[in-house]
């Protein structure tokens, strides 16, 4: 069912892409932006629901393989750098020296994770910086996303984690956004025996921490640079 409803959407976004490449009007150009940009906000959309779905259906597996936990996180802020450096905030990354150079475990979950977490903090920042930080100890991997955002009511931080749900009734209008993505994040933590949470200031920023119990990879061992 995925498949039915991704391709049609990329092929959407990939002819429009084409055609922005062509010969066109100032009008035409601006109707085809228009296009593109919708239909990467519905593309969002519908691989949240899509996975929602499946998480639902108890469908969502989980890979463990040998992967270099810095070059997840610094990939997710090499996607997040361009929407950071617009805002003017600082992205910073920091890996503790505890932290092996090789786990076992899902890089791509691991990576849908971080950039849900991530992609809120700078979304919902307006100055100040976003820091990723990664601590290692006991066979657990301790992430830290720390935002200087707009921060959580008390009242609500409990139910950020609940689905459909947006911490004001305004974020869909100011921010976009489904209200799925955090419940997907905590799925697909819980799902591999890890725990989430989140401490938050109104006003100042929340920091969203993420438990996961991924083992050192045995013999793996990072190129000489
Ligand atoms: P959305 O698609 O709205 O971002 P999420 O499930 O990712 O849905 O988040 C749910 C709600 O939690 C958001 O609408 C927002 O109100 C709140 N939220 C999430 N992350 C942050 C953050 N870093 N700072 C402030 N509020 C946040």
């Amino acid at each position: 069912m995925s498949h039915e409803i991704r391709t049609p959407m990329n092929a959407i976004i990939g002819m429009t892409r084409l055609t922005l490449n062509t010969d066109l009007n100032e009008i035409q150009l601006k109707y085809l932006k228009g296009i593109q940009s919708s239909a990467e906000n519905l593309l969002v959309i519908i691989n949240d629901i899509l996975d929602f779905s499946k998480i639902e259906a108890g469908k969502m597996d989980f890979e463990s393989i040998p992967f270099e936990v810095s070059e997840v996180m610094h990939h997710v802020a090499d996607i997040l750098k361009f929407k950071a450096e617009e805002k003017g905030l600082i992205l910073k990354i920091d890996i503790s020296s505890g932290v092996p150079d090789f786990v076992k475990g899902d890089p791509v979950r691991l990576h849908q994770i971080l950039l849900n977490l991530a992609g809120n903090a700078v979304k919902f920042t307006e100055k100040g910086e976003v820091s990723m930080r990664v601590t290692y100890s006991s066979s657990n991997l301790h992430f830290e996303i720390q935002d200087t955002g707009i921060g959580i009511a008390p009242e609500q931080v409990n139910k950020v984690f609940e689905s459909f749900s947006q911490a004001q009734a305004d974020t869909t209008r100011k921010f976009g956004g489904t209200g799925l993505g955090l419940t997907i994040t905590r799925e697909l933590v819980t799902l591999q025996g890890g725990q989430i949470g989140v401490n938050s200031t109104l006003g100042q920023g929340s920091t969203f921490w993420v438990d996961l119990p991924y083992e050192p990879a045995e013999g793996q061992v990072k190129p000489a640079t």
